[in-house]
């Protein structure tokens, strides 16, 4: 039987993340290894007690929470079902036929997935040689059509980040009524020296087109619990919460979100590990000849072109789950030494291309 259904989706790939068995060292994510905090724990547990209850919907006890600690107001935050539903929404409130979505690319999978749902046009700016967002070339994509632009940055899943001067050049010359989003999921794992360093919300105050996507799931580590937030001009935070799907963050969610932003200082210092980690993994792959660009968040990219797919399925029999991504290069998230280095071992005596 023939149904119904958009046919324009009919090409649409299914999103498919890095499978994992048991006993297997899993780095296909960009997960934390540390289960949560004990305080986190009690306060999933106090909000499981009453789960035979709706969540709060406006969650508002967590927009408050998270508008203090960021220095903004109730009305510039929006929180999520993941950041992920935070992209999605952007588009929706965005996007229909016939508007494009610019983006650079290779990046974040969900910006072209989620265009195609949203029925718009994605448009992919390649990266530079470098591997980083080519800012330049994308404000050169923009056109009449372009309703919404997504920066990744730090760049999933390349690692790498926009300078601080371009970006604000790149704000200054985009139409100021298209909406830039800067979706900053790594962003606890930035250490930019201070010259390229940039304040995300400060350059949300000087531009109202801009909104900042941040996640719990990376450092705050609840990525099983799906909560995100945006940041932005209140005109796009009204828009996002008409499209909100109600009730789509948990109680159980919103409760440890909240445990977990009171633990931030602790949970925050677990981030001074992986980046020594980062910067010992991407040491020891140079040294064994792989090309590695600089990384700002918590994995590395292996530019493998098209030994990827090999490379990976290698990688899974030597007891490792990593992220290839075919004819690109595979992405491997940086954990902890005892991890990181079961699939150093395995880098270092691969016999296949390097580079
Ligand atoms: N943005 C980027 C760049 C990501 O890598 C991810 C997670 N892979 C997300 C957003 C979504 O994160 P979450 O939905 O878990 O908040």
């Amino acid at each position: 039987m023939s149904l119904r259904i958009r046919p324009d989706l009919d090409d649409l790939p299914v999103y498919v993340p890095g499978k994992t068995f048991p006993g297997a060292v899993k780095l296909a994510s960009n997960e934390v290894t540390e289960g949560p905090l004990p305080s986190v724990v009690d306060a999933i547990g106090a909000a499981a007690a009453a789960v035979n209850r709706y969540p709060d919907n406006g969650m508002v006890e967590l927009t408050a929470a998270l508008a203090k600690s960021l220095g903004v107001t109730e009305d510039e935050v929006q929180v999520g079902c993941g950041s992920v539903i935070l992209c999605q929404n952007l588009i929706l409130i965005t996007s229909g036929p016939g508007d494009e979505v610019v983006f650079g690319w290779r990046s974040f999978e969900t910006y072209p997935l989620a265009t195609r749902v949203a029925g718009a046009t994605p448009v992919q700016v390649p990266l530079t040689g470098d591997l980083t967002y080519d800012l330049r070339a994308m404000a050169d994509a923009v056109t009449d059509r372009t309703r919404l632009i997504f920066v990744c940055n730090p760049n999933n899943p390349t690692g790498t980040v926009v300078e601080a001067t371009d970006l604000r050049d790149f704000l200054q010359s985009v139409p100021s009524d298209v909406v830039v989003a800067l979706d900053e999921a790594y962003f606890e794992y930035l250490r930019l020296p201070s010259n390229q360093a940039y304040d995300a919300l400060e350059l949300r105050r000087e531009f109202s087109n801009l909104v900042v996507l941040r996640t719990f799931s990376k450092a705050y580590g609840l990525a099983g619990l799906r909560v995100g937030y945006a940041i932005g001009d209140p005109e796009v935070i009204t828009a996002l919460g008409k499209v909100h799907i109600p009730f789509s963050v948990s109680s159980v969610a919103q409760a440890a979100a909240l445990a977990s932003l009171d633990a931030g200082e602790q949970l925050l210092a677990r981030t001074d590990a992986v980046v020594a980690e980062r910067a010992r993994v991407t040491a020891r792959l140079r040294d064994a000849g792989y090309r590695v660009p600089d990384s700002q968040a918590n994995f590395v990219w292996l530019d493998l072109g098209a030994a990827s797919m090999e490379f990976a399925r290698a990688c899974v029999d030597a007891g490792v789950v990593v992220r290839p991504f075919d004819g690109d290069g595979v992405r491997v998230t940086v954990t902890n030494t005892a991890e990181d280095d079961v699939f150093l071992r395995f880098a270092e005596s691969w016999d296949g291309p390097r580079s």
